[in-house]
This record gives structure tokens, sequence and C-alpha cells, in this order.
């Protein structure tokens, strides 16, 4: 790699997990709105669904999620109460009954939940959707609190894929981050799942963590290789003291520099790839005979709130507090704080906070940012006549390329553009050359490497 290209792209970019992004969605999106985008779709229309459980036992420092600590049942089990009917409210708006091909519990902890409570509410899903045959049923898991009832209990609910929350197996760094969590605890409920037959198993990991060391994160790779989970997700730690307070409880000067961040993904990446692993975008990887690698030959790899998945659903609907939908029209955003959230739905109202309608532009722009965050290319010619517009209509965004052309980032030929190996870590910052709201509004975003 050419000297430091890390320090000359030193820069926040978004992860593009929407685009636009979050800090761009607004007040017009509302509880009518969302009605009436939710009256406006097809049945046929094939559903993914977004549970957010907002609830955790203790707060990990690094967390950038939105959730509450608690020490009682009680909140976890009203909250449910108001999911109940957020689902009842959200079915009977919809113009049918309407099949769910991808379910995601997400959190917070979604382990919070006792296993009557997942009855009840698979049970109440059950009655107001069709389930495709091979639906995908997903949950977050988090290995400090789940037993072998609840992995059993989650299985008889109809779960197939678990995201095991990991981070790094090294106490050092467990404590830095305030998650202790030993690599037999980890393996414990993995082996738990097998057991049960939820075989997809997704490991979540992280690098730029306080203490970590290239040898420490390629230690990491070795024991997640040991169980061998089919997809693993290897994000970069975004420091963001200034959204997240509890992130202030970890010392900035524990942290890699930048540099060294680039170090510990690029080793890590390349040993997951020597132990067999395919690389998926900006930081995924998968075994070869996952449906996620297969997706990747296709195409046909999509990224949404959780990430690269094969979900490929037009329409995802949230439910919970904070949860983050899109559906053809827009995203639409559940309301926080908790209260508000309840008051809504006690009230018969969506819980609308805010989103963001689409524009035709909107729509072109995040095409091309998602290609290239998941093909990491993109054929502008094709992405452009896919949504009628002329050739040339992203051709701005081409020119603020040229500087990463001429440093080996990206090779451009014509209108279609292809990231390097040495690029891949940039992504991100290739992505944001499309990105017409970059620099605009209130969005403060992480590193790009
Ligand atoms: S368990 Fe997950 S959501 Fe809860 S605090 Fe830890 S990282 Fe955040």
């Amino acid at each position: 790699m050419k000297a430091d290209l890390t320090t000359k792209y030193d820069m926040l970019v978004p992860r593009y997990t929407s685009y636009p992004t979050a800090p761009h969605f607004n007040d017009d999106v509302t509880a009518d709105v969302y009605g009436r985008w939710l009256c406006e779709l097809d049945p046929k229309t094939a559903l993914s669904l977004y549970f957010h459980i907002p609830f955790c036992d203790e707060m990990c420092w690094f967390c950038g999620c939105y959730t509450k600590i608690v020490k009682r049942y009680e909140p976890v089990s009203e909250y449910l109460n108001t999911l109940l009917k957020e689902i009842d409210l959200v079915a009977d708006r919809l113009p049918g009954r309407f099949s769910a091909h991808h379910l995601h519990w997400g959190g917070g902890s979604p382990t919070m939940l006792t296993g009557p409570d997942w009855m009840r509410i698979m049970d109440k899903l059950r009655a107001r959707f069709d389930f495709a045959q091979n639906a995908e049923i997903a949950v977050e898991m988090d290995p400090r609190t789940a037993t072998l009832d609840y992995v059993r209990a989650v299985a008889s609910a109809g779960v197939n894929r678990a995201s095991i929350g990991v981070q790094d197996f090294d106490p050092k760094v467990q404590e830095a981050i305030n998650r202790i969590q030993p690599f037999e605890m980890t393996r414990q409920v993995v082996d738990w799942l097998r057991d049960n037959a939820i075989d997809g198993i997704n490991m979540d990991l992280m690098y730029g963590l306080p203490h970590q060391s290239v040898d420490g994160v390629i230690d990491m790779i070795d024991k997640t290789v040991e169980i061998r989970p089919n997809r693993i997700a290897l994000f970069g730690y975004a420091h963001v003291p200034w959204m997240k307070s509890h992130q202030k409880l970890i010392k900035e000067e524990d942290l890699p520099d930048n540099r060294q961040r680039w170090v510990q993904f690029s080793r890590a990446s390349d040993r997951l790839e020597e132990r067999g692993y395919v690389k998926i975008g900006l930081d995924h990887f998968a075994l070869p005979d996952d449906a996620l690698a297969i997706a990747l030959k296709n195409h046909t790899v999509h990224r949404n709130f959780q990430g690269y998945t094969v979900d490929d659903s037009p329409a995802m609907l949230p439910f919970g507090a904070s949860a983050i939908g899109a559906l053809p029209q827009g995203y639409v955003q559940n309301v926080l704080p908790l209260r508000d959230y309840t008051r809504a739905i006690d009230a018969g109202e969506f819980p609308v906070q805010r989103g963001r309608a689409l524009t035709a532009r909107d729509k072109l722009e995040a095409d091309a940012i998602m290609r290239i965050m998941c093909d990491l290319e993109c054929d502008l010619d094709q992405v452009c006549a896919a949504h009628d517009m002329t050739p040339d209509a992203l051709d701005a965004g081409l020119e603020k390329l040229a500087p990463m052309a001429a440093d080996g980032i990206v090779v451009i030929d014509g209108r279609h553009i292809r990231l390097t190996a040495q690029g891949r870590p940039f992504v991100r910052l290739v992505a944001s050359a499309f990105d017409a709201y970059l620099g605009s509004g209130q969005g403060r975003h992480s590193k790009a490497v």
C-alpha cells in the first residue's frame, strides 16, 4: 500500500446501511404517512419484519445500539404487550394478508425475553402473517445470558439463525469494554444452538477496540474459526462518545490509531480468507457454501440496517421503540423514548418519529452506493438505465473519485468503478462520492477505515 493512505483519507463517513442515512431523516414522515405507505403495499410483497428489544442487563461500553439497562423483567414483559398491540395495528392497516420471508430480532438483547414470551409473540405473528416455508427467523444472542432452556425455547419458536455477539476473546479487551465472556461460554452456546438444529450461526467480532493488537486480533480470528460459524462480521469499533456517552468510559489512549486499525482489519481479513472464508463487502465473511457467499457470486447481496444480507424483501416493517423500516416509498423510524412509543401504541397510533420519503434521485444514488458497498464495483451506466436516467446522471460522483483512482483505491474504466484489493478498506469513502447529502445536516460519522 502506498505510504499512508489511511492518514490521507482519515475521514468520517457513514456506514451506508441506508441512503439517505439516518441523520437525514426528517419529520415529514408521520404516522399518517406510514399508514398510507402500508395501505399502498401490494399484498404479494414478500415482507421482512424487524423487531427491536431495547433492553440489556448491563451496558457494554463499546455499544452503539439503543438500549436501556433493566434489572427486573416487568419492563420487558410490558414492552412485549405493547409489541403485540403494534403487530395488530400494522397487520390491520395492511391491504390483505401478507407473507413474511425474513424476521429479525435485534436489540438491545432479545436474550432478555423468556421462553413463554417467545412463544406468545411468535404465535401472534403467525396469527397475523403467513410465513414462507423457508423463512429466515434470526435472533441476536448474548452468550452471557443464553441458557440451554433459552436456546430450546427459541428453537421451538422457529428461530433458524443466531447472531452471536463476541467482539473479542481477550480478557484484557473484554475488561476494557465491560463485557466478560470467556471463549468456552461462547462455544457452549453455539454447541447448544447446533444441537437444537439452529445451524445458521453468525458471529460478530470487532477490531479497533481498546488494547487490541494485531496478534490479539489474529488469535481472536483463530478461536472463532475453531467454532466455524457460517458467517462472521468484523466491525470496526466506532468511537462516538458525543453520541454514546457511555463510550467515555473507554480511554482514548487505549484505542489503536487509524493505521493500527487498518493493519488489524487487513491481517484479520487475510487470515479469514486463508481459513476458507469468502469476503463480503466491507466487513462480512461467509463460508463458501453459505447463502451470502453464493449471493455474492450472483451480485444479489443486499445491505440493510442489520448489515449484509440475502434479504431482498422490498419492504422491511419496523416493530418496537427506535426500530427502523424501509418501504418502497421510503424509510420510517419508530419513536424514542420508550414511554412515547408505548403512549402512541396505546392510543392506537403508529409510533412514528421520523423517516425519509425517497425521491427518484435518492433511489438512483442509493443504488450506486449499495452496489459499491455490496459488490465493490458498480456499472454506473447500468444503474442510470435502471432508473431511466441519462448515462451521465452520476458523473459528478465519478469526478470526485479521481484522486482515489490516482492513489490506487479504485480503477475507473469509462463509467465502471472497481475497488482494488488495497482500496477495499476504503469502500465507504468510495461510496460516499455518490452521497449528495454528505457534509450537510447534523450527522457525524465514524472513521472511514
Ligand atoms: S448486549 Fe449488545 S445491545 Fe446490550 S449493551 Fe451489550 S452490545 Fe449493547
